[in-house]
């Protein structure tokens, strides 16, 4: 039995203190509507979690004595950061004032504070330990990365992977290389064939918020992948080499030289999972990759719905059909297929959304969904989307339920599972087995 909650309204001062409101109840936002939120939906906020003011924006609660939706005009509105393996069922509730200035690529989860502790309403959808903040040890990631620059001084893959993504950026999966464990990460690609409304790793000058991480610049060798792809997968526990990272653009504009890269590491080992986190645009060269010895695909998506998959992806010479196209052929050879899918409240459980994601499983077979939180400032998404109205939406803890009733062969996570897990048990308590040093 999921415990009761009821929390207050967080506001914050403008200098980020953060206060309780006690004649306001916390709501949710879904879409454009301020909602309550049901009372067994709130979870602690997990730790590695972070707050954050909303300048320009004035919280919405429910006024403990009246019943009734109102601003709370003490403060500004806050919101939560879930951490990595969450997934977030309601947005924060706020007011925009004019003039406010568009956030940044982060999500904004509702949050309230009941008995000293801030609470959110969201589920871990995924046990797997491999980006728990606690689990990163600094000092041991710098130690990684002196050793692997000196193992391969002319890599340059492995010095961007050092420099910019586990020094600057703290990336868990670089991290993660540089501690010999894991799911190692392989950016490739400095273009992309998408114009996402919030790319991460690039947004043009006219607009105002920064892209969170910069794009690679150069096109790396199929030999500079496979010179710390080979140890890795050999070495490393529970080991994934995964292509397409927040640091670059589309790796299947750079499918040859994936291709030859994959050929090269298969030719040294076949241990561990060879991955591609892609927008799937691609299907021929990702069928020349399968061909190579790819074992799992990641599909990136807003939306199973062609007009709001293509308002939010500005697609550059390929369709809708071409991602389904892909996910279909790594099925046709024998691989994991998973959707990266950018979870909205408002819009991912509307009626029309599940009935477009159901095909989509049906269609492809698909083996598992990522349940991700898109990091973008919702007034300006739906604005994006051409979305004025919402409302009729199942909510997003119904809708992983009735999915998963509905399609049990259906996984869910958060992280690309390693090969142990794809041909293994999938649910076995594979969080115990990997040790964290
Ligand atoms: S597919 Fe990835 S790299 Fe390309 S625009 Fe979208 S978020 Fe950016």
């Amino acid at each position: 039995m999921s415990k009761q909650i009821r929390p207050y309204l967080v506001y914050a001062d403008d200098e980020g203190n953060i206060f309780e409101d006690r004649s306001l109840w916390a709501v949710g936002r879904s879409g454009w509507e301020a909602l309550p939120v049901p009372d067994d939906q709130w979870i602690e906020l997990p730790s590695g979690g972070n707050l954050y003011q909303l300048p320009g924006r004035r919280a919405i609660g429910i006024d403990v004595h009246t019943g009734e939706m109102r601003l709370c005009l003490k403060g500004w509105a806050v919101a939560a950061f879930l951490p990595p393996a969450h997934t977030g069922f309601y947005l924060a509730a706020y007011e925009t004032l004019p003039n406010a200035p568009v956030l940044p690529l982060f999500c904004y989860t509702a949050t309230g504070w009941q008995n000293g502790k801030f609470y959110v309403p969201a589920i871990r959808i995924e046990q797997d330990i491999r980006q728990e903040c606690k689990g990163f040890n600094q000092h041991k990631v710098r130690l990684g990365v002196r050793e692997k620059l000196n193992a391969y001084p002319h890599n340059r893959l492995v010095k961007h992977l050092a420099e910019n993504c586990a020094l600057t950026y703290y990336c868990p999966a670089a991290r993660n290389y540089f501690l010999n464990r894991w799911e190692c990460p392989v950016p490739t690609s400095p273009a992309c064939n998408a114009q996402c409304v919030g790319c991460i790793s690039w947004q043009p000058e006219e607009v105002s918020i920064p892209s969170t991480q910069d794009r690679l610049t150069f096109k790396p060798t199929a030999e500079e992948i496979a010179e710390y792809t080979i140890p890795h997968l050999e070495q490393a526990p529970f080991p994934i080499v995964s292509f397409g990272q927040g640091c670059e653009g589309e790796p299947l504009l750079m499918w040859r030289t994936i291709r030859d890269a994959i050929r090269l590491i298969r030719q040294h080992t076949h241990r561990g999972s060879i991955n591609i986190n892609t927008n799937g645009s691609k299907p021929e060269a990702v069928k020349a990759l399968c061909e190579a010895g790819l074992n799992s695909i990641r599909v990136s998506m807003n939306s199973a719905r062609k007009n709001i998959y293509e308002a939010y992806y500005r697609p550059r010479h390929y369709t809708f059909a071409d991602i389904v196209k892909s996910l279909k052929i790594v099925k046709e050879y024998g691989g994991w297929t998973s959707i990266n899918y950018l979870v909205f409240p408002g819009i991912t459980d509307q009626k029309a959304e599940y009935e477009a994601l159901c095909q989509l499983i049906e269609e492809t077979q698909l083996d598992m969904i990522q349940w991700r939180n898109l990091n973008i400032d919702p007034d300006w998404y739906l604005k994006e989307l051409g979305v004025d109205h919402t409302g009729d939406s199942l909510g997003i803890k119904q809708l992983m339920e009735t999915l998963h009733n509905q399609y049990p062969q259906l996984k869910y996570g958060y992280y690309n599972p390693p090969i142990e897990r794809i041909r293994g048990d999938f649910e076995k308590d594979f969080a115990r087995a990997m040790p964290i040093h």
